[in-house]
Order: structure tokens, then C-alpha cells, then sequence
């Protein structure tokens, strides 16, 4: 009996670590930070995703009325940081379900206040794009209450080879 042709080796371009970090940072798209889009994906073991976030200012209130500028000579409540939501946070509040055990890809390493919602939430594992505050102080009390609850952390890396399809994609669909 011949071989069916229909049976070919079959790949997918991406990995599910990958696919969350993509969904991560199109969520940070969304964000109106004209310095600092973070965006981030909670998902569950059989990799469903359990919520989004992406840092903004407080829901329903008038946006118009508050700074984006992060210019920290003037008072706080002339500061964007008075007022911004962090995507974690957002992320958090937004979930329908338990995260407990959940991974939580986002662009940009947790700050320690999200570090302390995030173990108080009990996920199991932090997966990064960017950590460009290491090596300051809110970073690495980030990363002690981290390793206090026993939360792994790991850096990813998207492919070239995946950057490289995704932009034949978008070229062919022009
Ligand atoms: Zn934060």
C-alpha cells in the first residue's frame, strides 16, 4: 500500500511562549504611554489565556484632564505616576477566574509593587521580553519577592526567524 500523500510533515511558526508574548505585546500597543507601552497575558497549564493588561490611566475617568508626562521636577500630582495603571495591575483586576498558578508573560520585567499582587495572587512564573531596570533597587526587591515565593523568572527571546516571517506576512498582505 502507498503512502498517503496527504500525510506531510507539518510545523507551527510559533511556540506557545512566543504566541503569549505576542499577545502580550499587542496588548501593550494599546497603551496611550507615549514612553513606556508594557502589556501582559495570564495564562492558565493548558495554556488558555485567563486575562490581558496593558498600562493606562484609571478606568472611566476623564484622560484628557491628566499628564503623560513622566517629568519628575514637578509635584506627583503633575506626574503621569500618580495616576497610571500598571498592565499587571489591570490584568489582575480584570480576571475573571483564579490566576493561581498561572504563568504571566509581559514585556517589561514587574516592578516591585506588581511583584507583590503577583505573588499575593500566587502565579508560578514570570516570562519577560525586556528587564531594563535591572540592577536598580525596585527591580531587585522585585526579584527577592520573587524568589521568596518561590515564582520563577525567565527572559525570552523572540526568534529572528519568526520576526523575519511575520514580516513576509504583513509585506504580503499589502
Ligand atoms: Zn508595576
Amino acid at each position: 500500500m502507498s503512502e498517503n500523500v496527504n500525510f506531510m510533515p507539518v510545523t507551527s511558526y510559533l511556540n506557545w511562549d512566543e504566541y503569549f508574548m505576542l499577545q502580550a505585546m499587542m496588548a501593550s500597543f494599546k497603551s496611550k504611554d507615549p514612553n513606556t507601552k508594557v502589556g501582559c497575558v495570564f495564562v492558565d497549564n493548558n495554556n488558555h489565556q485567563l486575562s490581558m493588561g496593558y498600562n493606562g490611566f484609571i478606568a472611566g475617568i476623564n484622560e484628557a484632564k491628566i499628564p503623560w508626562g513622566n517629568n519628575k521636577s514637578v509635584p506627583l500630582d503633575q506626574q503621569k505616576y500618580a495616576y497610571v495603571v500598571h498592565s499587571e495591575a489591570n490584568a489582575v483586576l480584570h480576571a475573571k477566574t483564579s490566576l493561581e498558578n498561572s504563568r504571566c508573560y509581559v514585556t517589561l520585567f514587574p516592578c516591585h509593587e506588581c511583584a507583590k499582587m503577583l505573588a499575593t495572587v500566587k502565579i508560578k512564573e514570570v516570562i519577560f521580553l525586556s528587564d531594563k531596570y535591572n540592577g536598580t533597587v525596585e527591580n531587585s526587591i522585585a526579584k527577592k519577592i520573587f524568589d521568596m515565593s518561590d515564582i520563577k523568572y525567565r527572559e525570552l527571546k523572540i526568534r529572528n526567524e519568526l520576526i523575519n516571517n511575520m514580516s513576509q506576512y504583513f509585506q504580503s498582505m499589502q
